[in-house]
């Protein structure tokens, strides 16, 4: 039974809905994106429905991060043009998060291949002094 029969990732950790398997464990599954951007485009998801990052559970979080590890190295050796990788994560509908389970593109990249993060506003070193506050401020939220 997936965690949320309304979630597209749930179903397809449950095997309800097609996908084309890389790897899966107890914690986390692989698949291949359904929309590449570029040939060879994974998603590794944990197997346990979890919206966000603030609750996913730590130790999937981490297997994560591991088997997006080990994916890296398998498309390196695999024969999918694969000149560099992205890791990339959405948290949230402000970062652009589509699908609200928690999942890790492995992106490859190759010269010219168009894609990037774009920004829209010029960067401007900031003050130490702006930046020892911000940093005071998370440092103090991590225990919370
Ligand atoms: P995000 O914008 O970070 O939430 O990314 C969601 C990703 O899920 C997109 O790259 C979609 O192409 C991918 N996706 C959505 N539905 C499926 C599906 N059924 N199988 C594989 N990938 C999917
Ligand atoms: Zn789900």
């Amino acid at each position: 039974m997936p965690t949320d029969d309304s979630c597209i990732f749930c179903r397809i950790v449950a095997g309800q809905e097609a996908a084309s398997l890389v790897y899966r464990d107890d914690l986390v599954t692989a698949f291949m994106d359904i929309l590449p951007v570029n040939t060879g485009h994974l998603l590794v998801v944990p197997n346990q429905h979890s919206t966000d990052l603030a609750g996913l559970e730590e130790a999937a979080g981490a297997r994560m991060f591991g088997v997006a590890k080990m994916l890296v190295g398998a498309l390196r050796r695999s024969g999918v043009r694969c000149e560099g990788v992205n890791l990339y994560l959405a948290d949230g509908r402000a970062a652009g998060q589509e699908v609200l389970h928690v999942h890790l593109h492995v992106l490859p990249r190759h010269a010219g291949d168009g894609f990037g993060l774009r920004r829209t506003k010029q960067l401007g070193l900031a003050a130490r002094r702006e930046l020892d506050t911000i940093a005071e401020r998370v440092r103090s939220a991590l225990n919370g």
